[in-house]
């Protein structure tokens, strides 16, 4: 029960890594907000979480990329739990396609999502952590933003981005005991993953030959949350296999 009594707020999380973090979290103690776009699979993922750890589990209907909409769920949230004490900016999307083909809308719906939607969310809990003097800001990224991938300009852009706002927002909040660090996954069991699990080149170029599982990921970030963790700050910690070594 390492988190027991903290509040965690989870975006992107009514499947995949996102969901096996809330799920993480839930069984070691804390409250959880799920966050997704459609608010029947937040709520389903929220009552089987809370059925499974006996913790205290709500999904909310948020499009992170909604300025508006983040501003008045967290409002809700602290509605609901009181605080927040950990922050995970999971929410993630891929759109991709050659540089060729790929359309401005396909850029911009990814770097609104998995970046700005990050960027609004952070700025909803920045006051109260600093304030507070302590709290856990998790990024998701992605080994993507790290070596780049071919078919991907938008998304591996989103997740650089991604690390360079993590590093940003550790040094702002270094001195109020606030952590910040991005977690950057190389291929994880996942919706985002389904048609390409079994392609035999992507398993050859992972030095452990296999994907890992959402609860790889979610041991890292229940890691990361704990007080275990309180000396790292501005780090990027790859899970990935060995892929990007
Ligand atoms: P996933 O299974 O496709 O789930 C994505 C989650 O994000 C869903 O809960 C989805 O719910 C939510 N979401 C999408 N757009 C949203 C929006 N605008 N506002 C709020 N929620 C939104 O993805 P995943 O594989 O678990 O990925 C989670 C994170 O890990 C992403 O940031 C991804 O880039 C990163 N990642 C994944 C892998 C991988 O191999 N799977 C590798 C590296 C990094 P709704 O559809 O209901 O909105």
């Amino acid at each position: 029960m390492i988190l027991k009594d903290k509040v965690a707020v989870v975006t992107g999380a009514s499947r995949g890594i996102g969901k096996a973090i809330a799920a993480m979290y839930a069984k070691n103690g804390a409250s959880v907000a799920i966050l997704a776009t459609g608010a029947e699979s937040a709520a389903a993922a929220a009552a089987e979480i809370a059925a499974g750890s006996g913790s205290v589990v709500r999904g909310y209907a948020c499009d992170v990329t909604d300025a508006d909409a983040v501003k008045s769920v967290f409002k809700q949230i602290i509605a609901d739990f009181g605080t927040v004490d950990i922050l995970v900016n999971n929410a993630g999307i891929t759109r991709d396609k050659l540089m060729m083909t790929m359309k401005p809308d396909d850029f911009d719906s990814v770097i609104a999502v998995n970046l700005r939607g990050a960027f609004l969310c952070t700025k909803e809990v920045y006051s109260i952590f600093a304030k507070k003097r302590t709290g856990r800001i998790i990024n998701m990224a992605s080994v993507s933003g790290i070596m780049g991938n071919a078919g991907q300009a938008n998304y591996s852009a989103s997740k650089a981005g991604m690390i360079g706002m993590t590093k940003a927002i550790a040094r702002e909040l270094a001195s109020r005991n606030v952590t910040c660090n991005a977690i950057a996954p190389g291929f994880v069991t996942t919706d985002m993953t389904a048609a390409f699990q079994e392609d035999e080149k992507i398993l050859e170029s992972i030095p452990l030959k296999r994907f890992a599982s959402p609860e790889e990921i979610a041991a890292l970030a229940l890691f990361l949350a704990s007080d275990a963790a309180g000396y790292i700050t501005g780090e990027v910690i790859r899970i990935d296999g060995g892929m990007a070594m």
